[in-house]
Protein backbone atom coordinates (compact mmCIF):
# COMPACT_ATOMS: atom_id res chain seq x y z
CA UNK A 1 0.00 0.00 0.00
CA UNK A 2 1.57 3.33 -1.01
CA UNK A 3 2.22 6.14 1.43
CA UNK A 4 -0.70 8.57 1.23
CA UNK A 5 0.02 11.98 2.37
CA UNK A 6 -2.06 12.99 4.86
CA UNK A 7 -3.16 16.56 4.23
CA UNK A 8 -1.87 19.87 2.94
CA UNK A 9 0.56 21.44 5.00
CA UNK A 10 -0.64 23.49 8.00
CA UNK A 11 -1.13 26.86 6.86
CA UNK A 12 1.04 29.90 8.41
CA UNK A 13 -0.85 31.87 10.54
CA UNK A 14 -0.76 35.12 10.43
CA UNK A 15 -2.77 36.37 13.15
CA UNK A 16 -0.90 33.98 16.04
CA UNK A 17 2.87 35.24 15.18
CA UNK A 18 1.12 38.64 14.81
CA UNK A 19 -0.18 38.28 18.29
CA UNK A 20 3.06 36.88 19.76
CA UNK A 21 4.43 40.30 18.41
CA UNK A 22 2.34 42.16 19.83
CA UNK A 23 2.50 40.42 23.63
CA UNK A 24 6.38 41.18 23.52
CA UNK A 25 5.73 44.41 22.74
CA UNK A 26 2.86 45.21 25.42
CA UNK A 27 3.55 43.09 28.51
CA UNK A 28 0.24 41.01 29.47
CA UNK A 29 -1.34 41.29 32.50
CA UNK A 30 0.26 39.24 34.95
CA UNK A 31 3.47 41.40 34.31
CA UNK A 32 1.59 44.59 34.70
CA UNK A 33 0.86 43.07 38.06
CA UNK A 34 4.08 41.76 38.97
CA UNK A 35 5.83 45.75 37.97
CA UNK A 36 2.51 46.80 39.88
CA UNK A 37 3.86 44.67 42.72
CA UNK A 38 7.11 46.18 42.69
CA UNK A 39 6.08 49.36 42.55
CA UNK A 40 7.51 50.22 39.26
CA UNK A 41 6.51 53.35 37.07
CA UNK A 42 3.29 52.19 35.29
CA UNK A 43 4.72 53.52 32.32
CA UNK A 44 8.29 52.59 31.47
CA UNK A 45 8.02 49.76 34.43
CA UNK A 46 11.64 50.70 35.14
CA UNK A 47 11.85 53.64 37.49
CA UNK A 48 10.92 53.14 41.10
CA UNK A 49 8.28 54.96 42.97
CA UNK A 50 9.44 54.84 46.15
CA UNK A 51 12.99 56.83 47.14
CA UNK A 52 12.95 54.11 50.00
CA UNK A 53 11.70 50.49 50.84
CA UNK A 54 8.42 50.81 52.57
CA UNK A 55 10.03 49.14 56.16
CA UNK A 56 11.82 52.50 56.03
CA UNK A 57 9.72 54.13 58.39
CA UNK A 58 11.01 58.09 57.91
CA UNK A 59 11.51 57.61 54.62
CA UNK A 60 8.43 55.35 53.58
CA UNK A 61 6.20 58.04 52.00
CA UNK A 62 8.88 59.86 50.32
CA UNK A 63 8.52 59.81 45.78
CA UNK A 64 10.57 61.07 43.12
CA UNK A 65 8.42 64.16 42.04
CA UNK A 66 8.48 62.19 38.47
CA UNK A 67 10.06 58.87 37.07
CA UNK A 68 13.45 59.00 37.09
CA UNK A 69 13.99 56.76 33.67
CA UNK A 70 10.59 58.01 31.31
CA UNK A 71 10.08 60.98 33.09
CA UNK A 72 6.12 60.36 34.22
CA UNK A 73 4.82 62.96 36.64
CA UNK A 74 4.50 60.95 39.96
CA UNK A 75 1.97 63.69 41.68
CA UNK A 76 -0.16 65.24 38.63
CA UNK A 77 -1.88 67.50 40.85
CA UNK A 78 -2.06 68.07 44.03
CA UNK A 79 -3.42 65.55 46.88
CA UNK A 80 -3.41 62.98 43.86
CA UNK A 81 -2.99 60.14 46.22
CA UNK A 82 -5.97 61.14 48.15
CA UNK A 83 -7.91 58.08 46.02
CA UNK A 84 -5.20 55.61 47.39
CA UNK A 85 -6.29 55.70 50.97
CA UNK A 86 -9.51 53.94 49.78
CA UNK A 87 -7.85 51.65 47.79
CA UNK A 88 -5.84 50.99 51.22
CA UNK A 89 -9.07 50.28 52.55
CA UNK A 90 -10.78 48.32 50.04
CA UNK A 91 -7.76 45.84 50.07
CA UNK A 92 -7.05 45.54 53.75
CA UNK A 93 -10.61 45.68 54.90
CA UNK A 94 -11.53 42.21 52.93
CA UNK A 95 -8.40 40.64 54.27
CA UNK A 96 -8.47 40.92 57.80
CA UNK A 97 -11.69 40.09 57.40
CA UNK A 98 -11.16 36.59 55.96
CA UNK A 99 -7.96 36.16 57.49
CA UNK A 100 -9.84 36.49 61.04
CA UNK A 101 -12.38 34.28 59.42
CA UNK A 102 -9.87 31.56 58.76
CA UNK A 103 -8.07 31.58 62.27
CA UNK A 104 -11.37 31.71 64.35
CA UNK A 105 -13.56 29.52 62.18
CA UNK A 106 -10.92 27.29 60.09
CA UNK A 107 -8.43 26.86 62.36
CA UNK A 108 -10.43 27.03 65.87
CA UNK A 109 -8.03 30.04 67.17
CA UNK A 110 -9.62 31.79 70.04
CA UNK A 111 -11.17 34.85 69.07
CA UNK A 112 -9.12 36.96 71.08
CA UNK A 113 -5.77 35.43 70.15
CA UNK A 114 -7.30 35.51 66.22
CA UNK A 115 -8.28 39.28 66.49
CA UNK A 116 -4.49 39.75 67.90
CA UNK A 117 -3.20 37.53 65.23
CA UNK A 118 -4.84 40.12 62.14
CA UNK A 119 -3.77 43.33 63.82
CA UNK A 120 -0.14 42.13 64.00
CA UNK A 121 -0.46 40.78 60.41
CA UNK A 122 -2.26 44.14 59.36
CA UNK A 123 0.15 46.31 61.33
CA UNK A 124 3.52 44.21 59.37
CA UNK A 125 1.83 44.75 56.13
CA UNK A 126 0.68 48.40 56.35
CA UNK A 127 3.97 49.50 54.95
CA UNK A 128 3.70 47.88 52.13
CA UNK A 129 0.24 48.40 51.68
CA UNK A 130 0.66 52.13 51.82
CA UNK A 131 3.10 51.84 48.88
CA UNK A 132 0.74 49.25 47.00
CA UNK A 133 -2.28 51.09 47.17
CA UNK A 134 -0.68 54.70 45.75
CA UNK A 135 0.81 52.18 43.28
CA UNK A 136 -2.53 51.29 41.98
CA UNK A 137 -3.53 54.24 42.46
CA UNK A 138 -1.46 55.50 40.04
CA UNK A 139 -1.82 52.43 37.26
CA UNK A 140 -5.42 53.45 37.14
CA UNK A 141 -4.02 56.72 35.73
CA UNK A 142 -0.94 56.14 33.65
CA UNK A 143 -0.74 52.96 31.07
CA UNK A 144 2.45 51.12 29.65
CA UNK A 145 4.01 53.12 26.89
CA UNK A 146 6.83 50.90 24.57
CA UNK A 147 8.04 54.20 23.78
CA UNK A 148 8.95 56.38 27.05
CA UNK A 149 11.59 55.07 27.15
ZN1 LIG B 1 8.81 55.58 34.06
Amino acid sequence: MPHQHTGPDPAPEPDATQALGASTKRPGGLQRMGHLMATRCPRCYKGPMFLHNPYNLFGMGKMPKQCPVCGLDYEPEPGFYFGALFISYAIAAPFCLLLFLSLNMGLGVHFEAALVLVALVQLALAPYLFHLSRAIWLYFHASFDPDAV
